[in-house]
């Protein structure tokens, strides 16, 4: 017979491959379980709805010929489902989409001052609520992607929106090297213990509650992922009853490294 001889080095180099591949499976295996994990989620939250809307729709078969008030209650209920699942699926739809790397994502030096304009403007009117804008600096700089930016705002200010009755104000602030912008509400605020796992998927403070608001408990841990796309980092300060504020801290162009 033929005698293989395995040297050292060989052995070694063995050992080293093996290593790798198993590291490998671990990580595609945790990969699949995180998958399958949010899909187990999605499904749940999609399923609420879906439910609700089969029994108001027994109830109108049963009742709604002849009793006006399960007609009212159901085609309301029916509707207000209808909307969530809406909202549920189209945050499913960006969450994945944040989650592609194929989508264009080009980051520019922006004037930022204009951009958050531009933005507050558009949903003052969606909200119909007045948000407040201040600034230090009409002319600073910062690089990102608009698109995504936009998306994260957007995020920040629904839910500033959806857990406060009051004015919201965005401020914009100076420093030397970045740029810090703060949405702040006066709404509920957070429990200090829940702070720690609002950018979790699906997590939510008050599923009661956040049922009526309609949240689906995706919209933070999306803005963590475009915020991360944009190199801009996230911080919560919040007092229950008084409101919460978060800041972003956006790294600026400096004067020698504008391209326009
Ligand atoms: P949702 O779609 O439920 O709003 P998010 O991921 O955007 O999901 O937020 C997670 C949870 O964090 C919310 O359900 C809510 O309990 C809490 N939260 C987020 N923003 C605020 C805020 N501005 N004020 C009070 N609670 C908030």
């Amino acid at each position: 017979y033929t005698m293989i001889e395995i040297n050292e080095k060989d052995t070694k180099e063995l050992k080293e491959l093996s290593e790798a591949f198993n590291e490998m499976m671990l990580d595609l295996k945790a990969h699949d379980e995180n998958q399958q994990a949010f899909i187990m989620n999605a499904s749940h939250e999609l399923k609420t709805p879906i439910t609700v809307i089969g029994s108001y729709s027994q109830m109108l078969k049963r009742f709604g010929k002849t009793r006006e008030d399960v007609l009212d209650e159901s085609i309301h209920a029916i509707s207000d489902e209808a909307k969530r699942m809406k909202y549920l699926t189209e945050q499913l739809l960006s969450f994945a989409k944040v989650n592609r790397e194929d989508e264009t994502f080009s980051p520019e030096p922006i004037r930022i001052v204009k951009l958050l304009k531009n933005i507050t403007k558009r949903l003052e009117t969606v909200y119909d609520r007045e948000i407040e804008l201040t600034f230090d600096n009409t002319d600073v700089l910062v690089l990102i992607d608009v698109d995504t930016f936009d998306q994260l705002i957007k995020i920040f200010l629904d839910n500033a929106y959806k857990y406060s009755s009051e004015k919201i104000s965005v401020n914009l602030h100076e420093l030397e090297n970045n740029v810090e912008v703060t949405i702040v509400d006066r709404g509920i605020g957070i429990p200090q213990e829940d702070i720690n796992h609002i950018f979790t998927r699906f997590y939510r403070v008050d599923k009661a509650r956040a049922r009526k608001t309609g949240g689906s408990g995706l919209g933070l841990s999306i803005a963590e992922e475009l915020a991360n796309l944009n190199d801009i980092s996230i911080d919560v300060t919040s007092r229950v009853n008084a409101g919460t504020t978060f800041k972003l801290t956006i790294k600026k162009v400096k004067k020698n490294e504008e391209v326009k």
